[in-house]
């Protein structure tokens, strides 16, 4: 059994097209190539936008061209990633495919059916000569996987519909209505280096093997943040001893929970007790607090030589009180969808810059852009409450806000239970999706997310799961046939 045998033919013989043309992220003109020549050959009306996503228009059959269009919409570019042992050139070489079971993987390699099988749906769609339906536009996105900059970037002319079916999730039987939408709020306190007090003794204290995880996914998970816990210890010490800060560096990346966390500090000989008790306790307390999930938890005091410089005391305390109290974890649920995140706050990193500052980065997300906003002012203000010298946003992007009463999702729920028999689940995702950017061009556009299952994405382990590929393409065929009806 290979790729040729699988059905629906005319989905897998296009995905098995797509896979001979390589397409890693930022290097999609090959299969941006490969999408006009297609559009060509089916004789498409075709438009390639700036950034370099492509659309094509398929019109609609006679008696349906007052029906809604559709938008069927894939990102053309995939996570190239390879075991090790494995010698695949993701530039030059097609991605090899093997049957095995009910799974279809690669030969040691991401397979690109994130986002290859959306694309394939698509294209199927634009040709499948049985298909009678309103007026289709198919649209390809670049660079989905590492930055959304074709979703960011979408040209004129392009989106062109009423609906629109992101095929790139990876659940057969749920279909997604909502993603949050991100901006990032930092502080900088500036100080000047002053020479390390030689007659204190100094002590390097670390908080690592923490959890970590996605600042958007898992941040309703209670995991401990260690950006948090080192901000606590310092400011429980704070209460009661006198200390100089030679260094914090807590957290790393500005969408992941941090998972280490250091500072350096310097005391009185005479406070050398006072440091014993408040270390041990903190250690025992937080310990107990995440004994249930954070079980790898280490907190280190060890001794270390005087070093050269320290920061300013004031500019430190008000770092640590700053870090201690803005706010960090899920600061409202939503009431459109059960269960999701609405909006959050990551307290994500304490650095060090150039020797005279320290920047506090932080990362709020949420569905609904008025939300996101309140809380980055919120996040804003305690820095500058704080003392911060300045306090910016990054310039952020859009989320999509469930809409449970969408007509297209009427249509959508309808087809899925006509089909098997059951309700798919509705979901919303507390991560960014491309779906959430379309809607600065497209604001009235109605749009859900859908795809056949995946497993293992973005790793030589990725497999699509074959009988879902069927439901996922009588699934599309359906919608596009009652939208066109309706
Ligand atoms: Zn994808």
């Amino acid at each position: 059994m290979t790729i040729k045998d699988l059905k629906p033919a005319l989905v897998w013989s296009i995905f098995d097209e797509i896979n001979q043309v390589p397409r890693p992220s930022k290097k999609e003109a090959k299969i941006r190539e490969y999408l006009v020549a297609f559009a060509v050959k089916h004789n498409l009306e075709h438009k390639v936008d700036a950034i370099g996503n492509v659309a094509m228009w398929r019109p609609a059959a006679p008696g349906f061209e007052k029906a809604k269009r559709v938008v069927l919409q894939a990102h053309m570019d995939m996570v190239a990633e390879k075991a090790a042992g494995s010698n695949h050139n993701f530039d030059t070489d097609p991605i090899k495919t093997i049957v095995e079971g009910e799974w279809l993987r690669a030969d040691g390699t991401t397979l690109g059916a994130d986002d290859g099988m959306g694309m394939a749906g698509a294209l199927a769609a634009m040709i499948d000569p049985e298909l009678k339906a309103g007026p289709l536009e198919a649209f390809f996105t670049v660079d989905e996987e590492t930055g959304l900059t074709g979703a960011s970037n979408v040209g004129e002319g392009m989106l062109t519909g009423d609906y629109l079916l992101n095929l790139d999730s990876e659940d057969d039987g749920v279909i997604t209505i909502g993603c949050s939408g991100g901006v990032d709020t930092l502080a900088s306190f500036d100080f000047k280096p002053q020479p390390a007090p030689k007659n204190l003794l100094y002590f390097h204290i670390k908080i690592s093997k923490l959890l970590g995880g996605h600042s958007g996914t898992d941040i309703n998970a209670e995991r401990a943040n260690a950006t948090r816990l080192i901000a606590r210890l310092l400011w429980e010490a704070a209460q009661q001893i006198d200390f100089e800060v030679a260094d914090i560096n807590a957290g790393n990346l500005r969408n992941a929970l941090a998972h280490t966390a250091e500072a350096t500090i310097g005391i009185a000989e005479a406070d050398k007790e006072k440091l014993a008790v408040i270390f041990n306790t903190f250690a025992a307390n937080v310990k107990d607090e995440y004994k249930h999930n954070e079980k790898d938890m280490l907190i280190e005091c060890e001794s270390v030589d005087v070093p050269e410089c320290v920061i300013e005391k004031r500019v430190a305390l008000n770092v640590i009180n700053a870090a201690f109290v803005a706010p960090h974890g899920v600061q409202s649920m939503s009431l459109a969808v059960e269960g999701l995140v609405e909006s959050s706050t990551n307290l994500a990193s304490i650095k060090v810059h150039d020797g005279n500052r320290l920047e506090i980065v932080t990362s709020q997300r949420s569905d609904v852009e008025s939300r996101k906003f309140d809380v980055a002012h919120r996040v804003e203000t305690v820095f500058k409450i704080a003392g911060a010298d300045r306090v910016w946003h990054t310039d952020g992007y859009q989320g999509w806000t469930p809409n449970p009463e969408s007509a297209l999702l009427k249509i959508a729920v309808d087809q899925w239970d006509k089909l098997y028999g059951v309700k798919p689940k509705i979901e919303a995702i507390h991560a960014g999706l491309e779906c959430g950017l379309f809607l600065k061009v497209a604001p009235h556009m109605e749009m859900i997310s859908y795809g056949p299952t995946l497993r293992d994405v973005h790793s030589p382990k990725e497999r699509v799961h074959i009988p879902a590929v069927q439901k996922f393409w009588d699934f599309t065929v359906a919608i596009i046939k009652a939208v066109a009806q309706a």
